[in-house]
């Protein structure tokens, strides 16, 4: 809680990154959030991890002892044999209740045009997990309109765009989120005036905040509370959606 708003940070790292060298643990994550007011927050494996099974094993021990605080999000890479792909998704739903899947296309280039992609699609739906897709950085798979093409051909697949773009890509993720009634977006990485550029044309009640990195936390959160915009605005977009999301 902080002032009258619960906090959902629908997008947090927590491990060991083999590209970036950062380590951030689930006792560093729940300090931090403590100190930031924090209520909730949904923990994924960094993008490149030397072992995604241990990535998924380090998060889910951290959601099985603190079931009020967070939730996992499972991420590999797709092209492992498809076999091991699927096993592992269930395994993280079964094990550790896993709430969503990531995409990294920036790591992970998975072309949602091709229909040799489509098994990503419907791992995802036959397990009833949400795909949050990193946008922005990593081009061209990470163009937000790619996953327009997914999101018409499975209507009860639910995507999230996360960084919504990244600011270059805005508007293309606002475009996405217009024409597909089940994109979401998550608003890290904007600048207080998109934000309001997406408020324009996406409902609060498909936007939610997320901090990425720890050192982002007050910045993303401030940028919310600071808008002028409704408190229910504030309401969908800080705790709201992602909890109708993602809980
Ligand atoms: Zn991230």
């Amino acid at each position: 809680m902080r002032g009258r708003f619960r906090i959902f940070d629908t997008h947090t790292h927590v491990g060991t990154a083999l590209h970036s060298g950062r380590t951030y643990s689930a006792d560093q994550l729940l300090r931090d959030m403590d100190r930031s007011g924090i209520d909730r927050s949904l923990v994924i494996p960094f993008p490149v991890v030397a072992d995604p099974r241990e990535a998924h094993d380090e998060i889910g021990r951290a959601v099985l002892a603190h079931p009020d605080r967070l939730s996992g999000v499972v991420c590999l890479n797709p092209f492992l044999p498809r076999a091991d792909f699927l096993n592992e998704v269930r395994r993280a739903v079964e094990i550790y209740g896993f709430r969503a899947i990531k995409l990294q296309p920036q790591y992970q280039p998975l072309n949602p045009l091709w229909r040799t992609s489509d098994f990503f699609f419907e791992t995802a739906l036959e397990q009833r997990l949400p795909i949050i897709c990193h946008t922005g950085s990593g081009i061209p798979y990470s163009l937000p309109a790619l996953m327009m093409d997914p999101a018409r051909r499975y209507p009860d697949l639910k995507i999230v765009l996360a960084h919504c773009g990244g600011g270059l890509l805005v508007g293309e993720a606002i475009v996405a989120a217009d024409f597909c009634p089940n994109i979401y977006l998550e608003l890290s990485s904007l600048m207080p005036n998109h934000v309001l550029e997406v408020l324009h044309r996406v409902p609060s009640s498909r936007l939610m905040i997320g901090s990425d990195l720890a050192e982002n936390l007050e910045v993303e959160i401030g940028k919310i509370e600071g808008l002028a915009v409704s408190d229910e605005d504030k309401r969908q977009i800080l705790w709201e959606t992602g909890a109708r999301l993602l809980l």
